[in-house]
């Protein structure tokens, strides 16, 4: 099953995404995961994307496409996977959608996660992430059982650069104008799937598994 999460940042497809790779056990693939990662250790590609993060710019698709192709050709991929975070422009989905042609395959369902911009940027100035394993929570709706400490591995917990209030700005404004026509792209396609995104996250999550099966 291969499954793509759309919805503006901060929508929780991120959460949502873990929770459908734990349940049908295929890898949950993150861009932004790999991305931060990269910055952690020093690549040359964590250094050029931080650039563009820190603004709430997209990364140039030059940049991510080949880094997903690769992803999606390994190994513990091949039952499938859910991308979170990627595709971000028509660029970047035609590049997916004609790399998985070549091997015969296509994505089954994109499931977008409405959320409006309101809700988004009361949700973001919430929103904490560990400086040791990445780990996301929120100090409203997905808390720490300690405050500020990691309930993974203990790491400290900060608001990323990119979920400041002037960034996030930036971000949704990016996200309509580049990532909302993939909504029409895919619904285009008959693969589109809607889950309303603002009512608890486990019964956004029930939601996805009636249309999942
Ligand atoms: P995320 O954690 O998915 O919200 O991603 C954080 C940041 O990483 C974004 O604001 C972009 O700067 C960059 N990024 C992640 N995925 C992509 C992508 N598919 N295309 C371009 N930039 C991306």
């Amino acid at each position: 099953m291969k499954i793509i999460m759309l919805g503006a940042p901060g929508a929780g497809k991120g959460t949502q995404a873990k929770r459908i790779a734990e349940k049908y056990g295929i890898p949950h693939i993150s861009t932004g995961d790999i991305f931060r990662a990269n910055i952690k250790n020093g690549t040359e590609l964590g250094k050029k994307a931080k650039t563009y993060m820190d603004q709430g710019a997209l990364v140039p698709d030059e940049l991510v496409v080949d880094l997903v192709v690769d992803r999606v050709a390994q190994e513990d991929a091949k039952n499938g996977y859910v991308l979170d975070g990627f595709p971000r422009t028509i660029p970047q989905a035609e590049a997916l959608d004609a790399a998985l042609a070549k091997i015969n395959e296509k994505v089954d369902y994109a499931i977008n996660v409405e959320v409006p911009d309101e809700n988004i940027i009361h949700r973001m100035s919430g929103r904490r992430a560990c400086v040791s394993c990445g780990g996301t929570y929120h100090i409203q709706y997905n808390p720490t059982k300690q405050e500020n400490i990691c309930d993974a591995c203990g790491g400290k917990l900060i608001l990323r650069d990119d979920d400041q209030p002037e960034t996030v700005k930036n971000r949704l404004q990016v996200y309509h104008e580049q990532t909302q026509p993939l909504i029409d792209y895919y619904s285009k396609q008959g693969i589109l799937k809607e889950v309303d995104g603002t009512v608890d996250m486990n019964d956004v999550f029930h939601a996805i598994v009636e249309i999942l099966g």
